[in-house]
């Protein structure tokens, strides 16, 4: 997942059409696919300009302490990239050598469920 190109909104189709049934299914936007964490180049953080990633996020699961920095709360946030995606830290931030937005999805651990030899 590259979510600088887009976000996941768990349609599914790319468990349909993945060639070799690498995806497993799975019960859709209840099950996380990631975290989102905030990162230094959040822009609320020097400024409490930017409140783009509240706005955004499809779950509710960002809101904004009282220095207007974003909270994420983990329980509700699914790792679905929204706030990735739309993030433009990278952006505004671009002439001091920014590359990585003010927030990102780190992924889960996934679990080795194959049976031990
Ligand atoms: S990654 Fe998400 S949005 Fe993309 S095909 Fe799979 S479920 Fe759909
Ligand atoms: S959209 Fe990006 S820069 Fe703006 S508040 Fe959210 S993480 Fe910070
Ligand atoms: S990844 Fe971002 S947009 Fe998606 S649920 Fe989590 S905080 Fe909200």
């Amino acid at each position: 997942m590259n979510y600088k190109y887009g976000s996941c909104d768990f349609c599914r189709k790319c468990i349909e059409v993945c060639p070799t049934g690498a995806l497993t299914d799975y019960i859709g936007e209840t099950v996380p696919i990631g975290k989102a964490r905030l990162t230094e180049t959040c822009i609320a953080l020097r400024t409490g300009a930017c409140t783009k990633c509240k706005e955004q996020c499809p779950y509710d699961a960002i809101s904004l302490d009282e220095r207007m920095i974003p909270i994420i709360d983990e329980d509700k946030c699914n790792g679905c990239g929204v706030c990735e995606h739309i993030c433009p830290a990278n952006v505004l931030q671009a002439y001091t050598g920014h590359k990585v937005r003010g927030i990102e999805i780190v992924p889960l651990e996934v679990k080795d469920t194959k049976e031990a030899p």
